[in-house]
């Protein structure tokens, strides 16, 4: 183990810290405490969490090109 922040991977148990969607975006405020959002909040406080934040994990690209319905399989 190291001091340094190992980016996690966010997961489908992972929530915003808003309004309880799936988040996407996991901010870490200096002294370590970190924020989830999901892409609506997280761009919403984009431009002031990235003023505070020691590392921006953006994982919004995710969602490009999935489609809105159910993936294959999960019907
Ligand atoms: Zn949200």
């Amino acid at each position: 183990m190291n001091a340094t922040i190992a980016p996690v991977e966010l997961s489908a148990a992972d929530r915003c810290d808003r309004c309880g969607a799936r988040a996407y975006i996991r901010v870490v405020l200096p002294g370590g405490a970190d924020l989830l959002f999901c892409a609506h909040h997280g761009r919403t406080h984009e431009p002031a969490l990235r003023e505070r934040a020691v590392h921006f994990q953006d994982e919004t690209g995710q969602l490009t090109g999935t489609p809105g319905t159910a993936p294959d399989g999960e019907r």
